[in-house]
C-alpha cells in the first residue's frame, strides 16, 4: 500500500521562474510503498533512466544501470517494461544483453512479455520520403539532427535551439494535409509520427496481460510524451512520477534521475514479508 508523503525526496522546490512546483500540480514527496510485489513498473528511457545527450546516438547505458533495471524487474515479478521514443531495435541494442517488454516510438510499436511484436501497418516509404525532405531542408545547418525511425522522423534541435521555430513550422506544414500523421513535441525535438498508440494506451494494454495484469502501475517519465502515461497510471490507482520541471498530470515529481533511482532503490531494499503474487479474476 501507498503511505502518502512519508518519504520526502530532495525534490524540486521551484521552477526556473521561481514558481513553487506545487502550483504545477505535482508533489515532490514520493510515496512509501510497502507491497512492491503488488505493482508493475513502466519507465521511460532518455531523461528517466539515462541522461539525455546532445546527440541521441551518444547515449550509452552503463553496466550498473543495467544491473539496476534487472534487479528491479525481478523485484516486481518481471512486470517491468520500458516505454521510449526510440525504435525497439535501438532500445534492445542499448540494453544488451537485457531483453525486456518494451514500447518503441512513443507507443507505436510494442513487444509484450512473451516477446511478441505488435505494430500497425506502416508505409515506411512515406515516412522515409518525409525524412529525406526534412534532411534536404537542413542540409546546410549542422547541429539539426534528423533521426529516422520506424513510422516516425524526429528533428532534434538541442544543438541549435535557434532553429526551434523553423523546425516546428516545417513539421506542421508537412502534417497539415496528411491526416494519418501526428506531430509530437518533446524536449528540444519535434517528431512527425504515424498515428497510433501513445504511452497511456500502451500501459493500458500491458495491464491486460501477464505479468502486469492485476498490478498497480508505477510510471516515471520526463517529457511531454509521457503525460498520457501519467494519466493512465493515475486512472489505475498507480504512481505517476515526473522528472524535472513543467506542468504535468503526474502526482509526484523529482528533480533528477538520481532521485528516482534512489527512491526505487529504497523500495527494493525495504524489508517486507513474502507474499504470493496478486491474483485477479482474469489471471490463470
Ligand atoms: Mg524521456
Amino acid at each position: 500500500m501507498i503511505v502518502q508523503g512519508t518519504r520526502c525526496g530532495r525534490g524540486v522546490t521551484a521552477d526556473t521562474m521561481g514558481n513553487p512546483l506545487a502550483s504545477l500540480g505535482a508533489r515532490d514527496m514520493l510515496p512509501s510503498i510497502d507491497d512492491l510485489e503488488q505493482y508493475c513498473i513502466f519507465l521511460d528511457l532518455d531523461g528517466t533512466l539515462v541522461e539525455i545527450e546532445d546527440r541521441p546516438d551518444d547515449v550509452r547505458i552503463d553496466p550498473a544501470t543495467l544491473r539496476f533495471i534487472e534487479r528491479l524487474r525481478d523485484k516486481v515479478g518481471r512486470a517491468l517494461a520500458l516505454l521510449s521514443g526510440r525504435d525497439i531495435h535501438v532500445i534492445d541494442r542499448l540494453l544488451y544483453p537485457l531483453v525486456l517488454p518494451v514500447a518503441g516510438v512513443h507507443g507505436l510499436q510494442r513487444r509484450d512479455a512473451s516477446g511478441r511484436l505488435h505494430s500497425p501497418i506502416i508505409d515506411q516509404s512515406v515516412v522515409d520520403a518525409i525524412a529525406t525532405k526534412i534532411e534536404a531542408a537542413f542540409v546546410s545547418e549542422p547541429g539539426v539532427i534528423i533521426e529516422r525511425k520506424t513510422g516516425a522522423v524526429a528533428i532534434h534541435f538541442r544543438l541549435r535551439p535557434d532553429f526551434e521555430k523553423r523546425c516546428l513550422a516545417l513539421a506542421r506544414k508537412i502534417i497539415c494535409d496528411r491526416p494519418g500523421l501526428d506531430m509530437i513535441k518533446g524536449k528540444m525535438v519535434c517528431e512527425i509520427r504515424v498515428h497510433g498508440n501513445d504511452k497511456g494506451a500502451v500501459i493500458a494494454t500491458f495491464l491486460e496481460e501477464r505479468p502486469f495484469k492485476g498490478r498497480r502501475p508505477i510510471f516515471a517519465g520526463d517529457d511531454a510524451t509521457d503525460e498520457p502515461g501519467f494519466v493512465t497510471a493515475n486512472a489505475r490507482d498507480g504512481v505517476s512520477i515526473k522528472i524535472g520541471e513543467n506542468p504535468t498530470a503526474a502526482k509526484f515529481r523529482v528533480a533528477t534521475i538520481l532521485e528516482l533511482r534512489n527512491w526505487l532503490d529504497e523500495l527494493m531494499a525495504a524489508p517486507r514479508e513474502f507474499s504470493a503474487p496478486p491474483k485477479t479474476a482474469g489471471m490463470q
